[in-house]
């Protein structure tokens, strides 16, 4: 049986028998896994700690060659999760969680988004202050997580058919194209949101790949995440759990 050790944010443990857990992690090197911890639940375990929710630890997994559930064998905290003075920071770390398990598939090593997963979550731990800066660091993770696995929203061009925006204050985005629409492809689509221009720069963004950040007013990061949520429940045909106490709410605007 191959051992691996690796870096690993815990993303659920589900109780096995008496003192055991069924623990899925997502690797750094190996991708997401769910692995037996015997004997978790004992005091004093070799896990102390280390398979919190939300924790980034060093683990130690046997990997079985022929199907089955893998052995986790040793998890050493390196940074736990904490719920420091916000309750939406800490929501932020559990929807990073579930999205991490929702959009990746088993055994499918992404390094790269594990580290914007885990940064992410470092940042949002014990989180102190201001809440302020929350959206825009969510949206970024979730636009990140999004280009990462192959979903980045489409935000320059038309989904459709790759034409031109055209100008304008306000544009169409369809949730099932993807992201944005020309005049001439958004009429008679289902799941179409109408999106502003700044808000439509967020999402652009947030997608471009070590894009600085550019400085958009608090109304268009709230706006373009409404959108991005509704984005992700279409994609994955439901809500994160978290979703929606996480959704800004929603503003109507007519123009
Ligand atoms: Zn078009």
């Amino acid at each position: 049986m191959p051992a691996e050790k690796t870096l690993a944010i815990v993303l659920r443990t589900i109780p096995f028998g008496e003192t055991s857990s069924v623990v899925t992690v997502f690797c750094r090197e190996v991708g997401k896994l769910r692995a037996l911890a015997k004997g978790a639940w004992r005091p004093k375990s070799r896990f102390d700690g280390g398979l919190d929710l939300i924790s980034i630890s060093q683990v130690l997994v046997l990997r079985r060659s022929t199907g089955g559930l893998d052995l986790l064998t040793e998890a050493s905290l390196e940074s736990r999760f904490r719920v420091g003075g916000s309750l939406t920071a800490a929501l932020g770390g559990l929807h990073v969680a579930e999205l991490l398990d929702a959009l990746t598939a088993d055994a499918d090593p992404q390094p790269e988004l594990f580290d914007v997963a885990h940064a992410t979550v470092r940042r949002l731990s014990d989180w102190r202050g201001d809440e302020a800066p929350l959206p825009a660091i969510l949206l970024r993770c979730e636009l990140a997580m999004l280009r990462l696995v192959g979903h980045a929203p489409e935000a320059s061009r038309c989904a459709e058919c790759g034409g031109p925006l055209g100008d304008g204050g306000r544009f169409a985005f369809g949730m099932l194209e993807g992201g944005s629409l020309c005049p001439g492809c958004r009429g008679g689509r289902r799941g179409v949101v109408s999106i502003s221009a700044r808000a439509l720069d967020a999402i652009r963004a947030g997608v471009a790949p070590q894009s600085p950040t550019i400085p958009l007013p608090a109304r268009a990061i709230t706006e373009a995440r409404t959108v991005i949520t509704t984005y992700i429940a279409h994609l994955l045909g439901k809500p994160t759990r978290v979703a929606a106490r996480l959704r800004p709410a929603a503003r109507r605007r007519t123009r």
